[in-house]
């Protein structure tokens, strides 16, 4: 498979906190410029907190040269204060967002001014017409607060009606799971491109941590073969990336047009599973 395989190819990190972390990350942009990205998605903070940050590396990023573009949640905004950020990013030319409704405590919600994702979407398009592509988050193995997929499907409708032309999924390792999603969502009526988000394989706990967190299921098969590796760092990285890019050719033989890749700021697992995926 060549790069020209993938129609869309795009990597996310999160803001630095550090000139040491911000470094590192534009270490990583530069090593993953090679994969000709078509953007660097960065995330946003829940509550409002980190959206300076976000703001900040998206600058940094774009000043760099790179096509960087934000993750977009709602905390405890206005409609006024969300406006103006929106006005910011274009400002400094920013073309796509990733639209979220955030992972938000009910004790950090503040001024509730949006519920669900769908509403943050609708406020863009009202406020700035198609001046964004909007990408929204969607979930193969179900959102964890749904009531049933099909629920968590109608939702993900609500949001393409609203207005989104994209959906990027949460990671996930079993295959099976996204014909599934896709056949569901062509049922629902979604025609918007459905683009999985793929996790390199890189450190075994923070991976369960993750998962945990997020609702994304490690199969038994996978959790095994893993954790026999997990005290050999090579090892582990080296089977996980033919694990990812194995997944990822089942992915694009199941109708994947692209994917999105959950960096989390680091180069070389990301590297390794592209350079097999990309070589075959
Ligand atoms: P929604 O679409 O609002 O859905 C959330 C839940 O509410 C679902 O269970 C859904 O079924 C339900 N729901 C939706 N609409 C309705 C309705 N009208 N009535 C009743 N229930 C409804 N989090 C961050 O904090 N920052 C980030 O930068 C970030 N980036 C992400 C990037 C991607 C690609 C993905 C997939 C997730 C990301 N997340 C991020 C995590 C995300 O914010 C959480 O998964 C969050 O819990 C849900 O966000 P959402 O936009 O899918 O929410």
């Amino acid at each position: 498979m060549e790069r020209s395989d993938l129609s869309h190819l795009s990597f996310e990190f999160f803001p630095p906190k550090t000139p040491r972390e911000t470094r590192n990350l534009l270490r990583t942009a530069n090593r993953l410029a090679e994969f000709h990205p078509d953007f660097y998605s960065v995330t946003h903070g829940a509550g409002g907190s980190a959206r300076e940050g976000t703001l900040e590396t998206v600058s940094m990023l774009r000043e760099h040269g790179y096509n960087a573009i934000p993750h977009i949640t709602w905390g405890g905004d206005t409609r006024e204060s969300m406006v103006s950020l929106l006005a910011r990013y274009a400002d400094i030319g920013v073309s796509d967002m990733v639209v979220l409704r955030g992972d938000v405590g009910e004790d950090t919600l503040g001024e509730i001014s949006f519920r669900h994702a769908h509403e943050l979407v609708s406020l863009i398009r009202e406020e700035m017409g198609n001046r964004f592509r909007l990408h929204v988050g969607c979930y193969p193995e179900m959102h964890p607060e749904a009531e049933s997929i099909d629920v968590d499907i109608d939702r993900l409708k609500e949001k393409v009606d609203a207005g989104a032309d994209c959906c990027i999924t949460q990671y996930f390792f079993n295959p099976d799971a996204y014909p599934a999603f896709l056949d569901n969502c062509r049922q629902a009526g979604i025609r918007k491109p459905i683009l999985p988000g793929v996790m390199p394989i890189a450190n075994f706990q923070k991976l369960i941590q993750f998962s945990e967190k997020c609702g994304a299921e490690i199969p038994r098969w996978l959790m095994m073969q893993l954790r026999s590796r997990e005290h050999d760092p090579d090892q582990l990285r080296a089977y996980g990336a033919d694990v990812v890019a194995n997944l990822c050719r089942r992915l694009m033989a199941d109708g994947a047009s692209g994917i999105h890749v959950y960096t989390l700021n680091l180069a070389r697992p990301t590297q390794a599973f592209l350079a097999l995926l990309l070589d075959s």
